[in-house]
């Protein structure tokens, strides 16, 4: 026996991993580990979809007249005792790159070694695994523009088959947990779900037509026209070789140079995320650290009170506040809209990327750590090629270019539900009365855009050691 231990790569097609499994002449025992050590940062918006996607995993083993074997506990007790109980030789597991995955990748392999079991990782969640993209010198691209030019023109891997049933072993798991028994509230957001079926047809609905519009749609979150196949990514319900296969098969049939141009729009997208698993690989620390080192410390505000305001979406900045009630209703929120929130967060209630992150982390569907510290870092100008200080996002007028009929505002905030797209964008300059006419319920600005821009600017400066003591 040979045992597949799964872990963000919840399918059994495209799965290096399991295709290396099932390369070797032994039946394949399909394993999950809930790990409380994983537990422990997790949400119930992102258990509700792990919890579908496990199941939906093990219908597809049954299927094959196999089953998915889930067990609770530490993984390095766990892996090892299923690999002794079905009489295992080896353990093979598709590559994680953050911190703790790693950690516990290596307790995994001491425990095995221990019990004289042999084990193999494989690189499958990106096409080409930190420290084989590299600059002359360093570990890893702290420019994402270089990183894209040498991905884009590196030969990929086609997507991996998917194994045949007679290469699973005849295995009957326990049921799978609820939420509950594994100690989590219900979900307040609606989860995406996150199943085999809806991702495939996710990307052949995406690249039959939508991925032509991207380039042009794709900032404007009142229409939508992004992918939304980020909790897919996040879970491995779709393989990046065939989502890649699949965009490449669209500019095949791009009948015009701008359909072509917005394919390779999209695929450079989907590279951020490749990205940002490099510089996580190397900087593990990031989780936590500025990436960019500032000569001083930046002196954050860190006002609760304001942290709450952003947090329930109460701000009185209408697409920030949209943004923000958009991912507590969805546990997702559109790409423009994240930067807005999380430049809103840093630069204007001049708080710590951290407490914003430790937010997203909950309430995202799609959390995933490089992404989303890559993208905190970014808004607050502590990352790799991060937003300059200097240059802070004006919420009014994102607002007005974004979202010039208001219609996305309108959609999560009640309370402007029948307020002109003049006044959702002008509300931080209207007089309190014309506030409380055209919307009663709904809160003032609670800060005052230009001054808080200077005051960041300032901050910046005084950690870059430029400012006046
Ligand atoms: P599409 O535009 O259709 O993109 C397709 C895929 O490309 C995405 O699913 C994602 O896998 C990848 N991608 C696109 N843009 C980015 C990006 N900027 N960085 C990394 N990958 C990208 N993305 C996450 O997947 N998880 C996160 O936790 C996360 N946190 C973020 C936090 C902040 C503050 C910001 C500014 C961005 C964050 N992103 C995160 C990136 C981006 O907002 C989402 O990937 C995107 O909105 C998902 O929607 P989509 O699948 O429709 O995107």
């Amino acid at each position: 026996m040979i045992v597949h231990w799964h872990r963000r790569d919840l399918r059994t097609i495209d799965n290096r991993g399991l295709a290396r499994a099932a390369s070797i002449d032994d039946p394949i025992v399909p394993l999950f580990v809930l790990d409380p050590t994983v537990l422990e940062h997790a949400s119930p918006v992102r258990i509700a979809c792990l919890l579908e996607a496990l199941r939906d995993l093990r219908s597809r083993y049954r299927e094959h007249g196999s089953d998915l074997i889930v067990e609770r506990g530490e993984a390095s007790g766990v892996v090892p005792n299923v690999a002794a109980d079905s009489g295992a030789s080896s353990v093979v597991w598709n590559e994680d790159y953050s911190g703790l995955a790693r950690e516990r990748d290596r307790a995994v392999r001491a425990a095995l070694a221990d019990d004289g079991v042999a084990c193999e990782s494989v690189h499958d969640s990106i096409h080409h695994e930190p420290g084989s993209i590299t600059p002359n010198q360093g570990e890893h691209y702290s420019v994402f523009s270089y990183f894209w030019t040498k991905w884009r023109d590196r030969e990929k891997r086609a997507p991996a088959d998917e194994p045949a049933g007679t290469d699973f072993a005849t295995v009957s798991g326990e049921t799978i947990p609820s939420l509950a028994e594994l100690g989590f509230d219900e979900p307040a957001a609606t989860p995406p779900t996150v199943t085999r079926t809806v991702a495939r047809e996710r990307v052949d609905d995406f690249c039959s037509g939508p991925i032509y519009r991207y380039a042009e749609e794709r900032d404007y979150p009142a229409t939508d026209g992004t992918s939304r196949l980020s909790p897919h990514c996040k879970w491995g319900t779709i393989g990046p070789r065939e989502l890649y296969a699949a965009t490449e098969r669209a500019a095949e049939r791009a009948e015009t140079t701008d359909d072509r141009e917005s394919v390779r729009e999209f695929q450079r997208q989907l590279v951020w995320r490749e990205f940002y698993a490099h510089v996580l690989a190397f900087n593990p620390e990031t989780v936590v650290e500025n990436f960019s080192g500032y000569a001083n410390e930046i002196e954050w505000r860190n006002d609760p009170d304001e942290l709450e305001a952003w947090k329930a979406g109460e701000t009185g900045f209408p697409i920030v506040d949209a943004g923000m009630r958009q991912l507590r209703a969805e546990g997702w929120m559109h790409n423009r809209v994240r930067m807005l929130v999380a430049s809103f967060l840093t630069k204007d209630l001049l708080t710590d990327w951290r407490a914003g992150y430790d937010w997203f982390r909950q309430q995202l569907a799609d959390h995933d750590t490089a992404n989303d510290v890559g993208g905190w870092q970014w808004a607050g100008s502590t990352g790799t090629d991060a937003q300059p200080y200097f240059r802070v996002f004006n919420p009014m007028k994102q607002g007005r270019e974004y979202d010039p009929d208001g219609e996305y505002v309108r959609e999560y905030v009640s309370e402007l539900g029948e307020a002109t797209a003049d006044e959702i964008h002008g509300w931080h300059d209207l007089e309190r009365v014309e506030r409380e006419r055209i919307a009663p319920a709904y809160p003032a600005p609670i800060v005052e855009h230009a001054d808080r821009r200077e005051r960041a600017i300032e901050l910046f400066e005084r950690a870059r050691g430029e400012g006046n003591d």
